[in-house]
């Protein structure tokens, strides 16, 4: 079983806070060369901002963007970058102007956004969001350094491939998602074997409480609201739909020494407690604290340090109680989907990824119902499974092939 982070396991990837403190002291206090792939994204701009808090702790190296030449400059230029950037091309006039005198470096492209990613850096926050991320950020653990993993359809995806990866190039993997930073923190040194169930919290989304017939209606205005997070607008969509946990349970199965029917999905409305870890005997850690990136952004960028944030602190008092229960697979079965493509393995949930995406972009676009986005996904799974699309994936070309099939694919079964 493929596991990245945690237990004293030796295919640990993240060096102990023991070895730490063995460090010179020089290394500790050289500023850490980062560069930030998706900068003018959600989690792009909570990373800068800590970087903007500890301006004697970073080096900022490449920021890349898709489309926003404008803030990519302003990014650049506020953090003193080396390059930017520009993934469409049709913008690289306007980003090149932007920049001139600066003397940042400016390119443009796909290439160009994977060659940003080799650009040498301590540390690259893979933060671009979906399919599009797994090139620049497979090119980013290439380098043998540490990659904080925003991406997380490069371990969805093509998991094992890219765990391959980092054992290749010896690079440190630390997790963002903060259901997984707080599964990293509460295993701590705990072995594999003493670890029972890790049990991640899911807010349930704009739409926890609502009736089916409820959901039939809701509009993507009512889904990008998200009670507790303030996030970009895909991963605002999957956690309406709960597609969010289903993906970040196959995240896990990737991340921590553990079988898939150890990994579970609990609802947690007030997104205090992010995750929690339960120990063969009967301890459960769990990890707290606002619901805001920045916080497990911090730990990816300085562990085994850990750095001051601006995040709001917790207030228990205030916050009185705290909530669990169970999640609702009729109202919501995109959970039980993406369970059932973790189950099945192979190539099933890099066309969950796919089908998915289409589906939610197919969604903000009022093309489809809130509630067809489900539907869409299970009926490309089950028409992958009937083409052999599902077996024989061994590079990542093979991922993104089956990627784009799956693509194409569930375009045709979109409802009309
Ligand atoms: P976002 O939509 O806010 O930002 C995405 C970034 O990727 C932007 O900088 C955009 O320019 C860039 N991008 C988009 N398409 C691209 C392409 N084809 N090529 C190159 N760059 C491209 O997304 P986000 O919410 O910041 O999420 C980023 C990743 O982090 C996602 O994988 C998401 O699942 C994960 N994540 C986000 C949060 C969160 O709170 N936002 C929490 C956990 C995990
Ligand atoms: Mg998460």
């Amino acid at each position: 079983m493929a596991h990245a982070v945690g237990a004293s396991s030796s295919t640990a990837r993240v060096s102990d806070a023991e070895s730490a403190s063995e460090r010179p002291a020089a290394a500790l206090t050289a500023p850490l060369r980062l560069s930030v792939l998706g900068a003018t994204g959600s989690i792009g701009a909570s990373t800068l901002d800590l970087v903007h808090h500890h301006p004697e702790r970073f080096e900022v190296v490449a920021l890349t963007a898709q489309c926003n030449a404008s803030r990519l400059a302003a990014l650049a230029i506020q953090h003193r970058a080396k390059l930017a950037v520009i993934g469409e091309e049709a913008h690289y006039a306007e980003l090149k102007s932007l920049l001139a005198g600066t003397g940042i470096r400016v390119a443009a492209g796909a290439g160009a956004v994977e060659a940003a990613a080799r650009e040498p850096a301590d540390c690259i926050m893979a933060a671009i969001v979906g399919a599009a991320g797994l090139r620049p950020t497979f090119a980013a653990a290439e380098q043998g350094r540490r990659v904080a993993l925003a991406n997380k359809e490069c371990l969805v995806s093509a998991g094992d491939i890219f765990l391959a990866q980092i054992d290749r190039s010896g690079a440190e993997l630390l997790p963002v998602d903060s259901e997984h930073s707080a599964a990293f923190q509460a295993i701590g040194r705990t072995s594999a074997g003493s670890i029972e169930k890790i049990i991640l919290t899911a807010s349930g989304g704009p739409f926890r409480t609502f009736a089916k017939e409820q959901l039939q209606r809701v509009t993507p205005e009512e889904a990008l609201k998200h009670p507790n997070w303030s996030m970009g607008a895909k991963v605002t969509i999957d956690s309406a739909t709960l597609m969010n946990k289903g993906l970040e349970l196959i995240e896990a199965f990737h991340l921590f020494p553990v079988a898939a029917h150890q990994l579970e999905a609990v609802v947690h409305p007030q997104s205090v407690v992010h995750c929690l870890v339960m120990m063969e005997d009967g301890s459960v850690m769990a990890q707290l604290s606002h619901p805001d990136m920045r916080t497990p952004i911090a730990l990816a960028l300085a562990w085994p340090e850990r750095i001051a944030t601006p995040v709001p602190r917790l207030d228990l008092v205030a916050l009185k109680s705290l909530s669990f229960e169970a999640p609702d697979h009729d109202r919501f079965p995109a959970l039980g989907i993406a369970t059932e493509a973790l189950n099945r393995g192979g190539a099933a949930p890099a066309v969950l990824n796919a089908a998915n995406e289409v589906a939610v972009q197919a969604f903000l676009d009022r093309r489809i119902g809130f509630l067809d986005i489900a539907p869409t996904v299970a009926r490309c799974l089950e028409k992958a499974e009937a083409q052999g699309l599902i077996n024989g994936v061994a590079t990542l070309d093979d991922v993104l092939a089956v990627d784009g099939e799956a693509r194409t694919m569930a375009r045709n079964v979109l409802p009309s």
